[in-house]
């Protein structure tokens, strides 16, 4: 695969991230801790391996919450505005995932090129559509 890259950032400007990937997967997650941290309905969340992250200007803080499986989620966002960029997790210790609307352009995400799977289903609000003859799982994604 051609190499690609990808930039992104938050709101205010200080936090800018270049990928240099295609995302191995696209999560479509309907989880209600998605739902909290980014303040929407689901959240978009492509994922890298670690490497493929590259953090160019700002400073990500960190906050870690421990999930109901009792494994470790770090959440990363600017220090100055509050974007969510994306997280860390245990369960995926090579993995980051990015959050989708962060990207300059989120339009080269796109479920004709990627991977995208649905998970968390059972805590999808009937006021959005999941599009029909997706990959769904009523929970986690399965190892
Ligand atoms: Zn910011
Ligand atoms: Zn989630």
């Amino acid at each position: 695969m051609t190499a690609s890259v990808h930039e992104g950032g938050c709101v205010c400007g200080k936090v800018r991230y270049k990928v240099h990937a295609e995302p191995s997967i696209v999560v479509v997650c309907h989880c209600e801790w998605c739902q909290r941290r980014t303040g929407s309905a689901f959240a978009v969340i492509p994922k890298f391996d670690k490497p493929e992250f590259e953090l160019c200007s700002g400073e990500l803080k960190v906050y870690r919450e421990i999930n109901e499986y009792g494994r470790w989620l770090d959440l990363g966002f600017c220090a100055t505005c509050g974007t969510n960029i994306g997280f860390t997790q245990e369960r995926w210790p090579t993995a980051r995932a990015i959050d989708a609307g962060t990207f300059d352009d989120p339009s080269w995400i796109t479920p004709s090129k990627h991977d995208f799977r649905y998970i968390f289903v059972r805590t999808n609000h009937d006021w959005t559509n999941i599009p029909e003859g997706s990959q769904c799982y009523e929970d986690q994604l399965p190892t």
